[in-house]
């Protein structure tokens, strides 16, 4: 059993395929799902969906690239309190490849976001690009919540800094493609009790399904069998990890699957 930690399911491509998407994911062994928010124009539908399947839970948040679209951190304190199944503020976080909206931007928007996850006591699911530096470890230092590192393609380095202050790191469907081996370097070192995967869907589909372009929640196995070939351990295993490391990170997920 996987549990997809990170998908977009309010996207068109999927949203209108979504029974099929998900009974394709069952029939793979992927069972459960967090959808992560990117802007306030999907946002709704997010939410809607997490609450019409009771396997797919969500989280709100504003991703750096949307900081022109706009946002209301005051609506979305409102939209999240007390609902059962939004369990994380995110994807929040700095892009620093694709710069498109200034720095300072994205550092206003980030705190807002932080404080948002500080002021409703949630975990953080963290889009950070090329952005890890001292002055991001120090803030999430300075506001002390659980966190996941989405997507993971930086340097081992970082990563090891990351699991020394705490945090989850997550691998996407990059960690399968050819060019990744120091990203599969990576993913043999992170303990254990740090490791999540994703897919990220509809983008970054995986080897060997890259050709079928439209990601899904179920492609998350060949994540997973990538994974746990480079760490040489069995996907029983690592099925096992995943799953407690995401009901750990976000216990709110575990109260909404009705999980023991
Ligand atoms: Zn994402």
């Amino acid at each position: 059993m996987f549990i997809d930690s990170h998908c977009h399911l309010f996207y068109d491509r999927i949203y209108e395929r979504l029974d099929e998407v998900l009974e394709t994911a069952k029939s793979m062994g992927v069972d459960y799902f967090l959808s992560a928010g990117v802007n306030s124009q999907t946002m709704r539908r997010n939410i809607e969906i997490a609450e019409k399947y009771n396997n797919v839970v969500c989280a709100v948040g504003i991703h750096p690239c949307e900081y022109k679209n706009g946002y209301n951190v005051e609506e979305m304190k409102k939209l999240v309190k007390d609902h059962p199944r939004i369990v994380a503020i995110g994807e929040v976080g700095l892009e620093y490849f694709y710069d498109d909206t200034p720095r300072d931007l994205q550092w206003k928007l980030f705190e807002e976001m932080l404080q948002l996850a500080k002021d409703v006591n949630l975990p953080l699911i963290l889009h950070l690009r090329e952005s890890l530096n001292d002055d991001l470890f120090n803030i999430l230092k300075h506001f002390d919540l659980p966190a996941v590192f989405h997507c993971f393609t930086d340097t081992l380095e970082s990563a090891k800094r990351a699991v020394n202050d705490g945090y989850y790191i997550s691998f996407s469907g990059i960690v399968t493609f050819k060019k990744s081996e120091n990203l599969r370097e990576v993913a043999k070192y992170v303990p254990d009790d740090r490791l999540l995967i994703e897919t990220d869907a509809p983008y970054l589909t995986p080897e060997p399904k890259r050709k079928v372009r439209i990601n899904e929640p179920g492609f998350v196995k060949y994540v997973a069998e990538c994974v746990a070939g480079q760490r040489t351990c069995s996907i029983e295993h690592l099925s096992e990890i995943t799953t407690n490391n995401f009901l750990n990170l976000f216990p709110k997920a575990k109260e909404a699957f009705d999980i023991n």
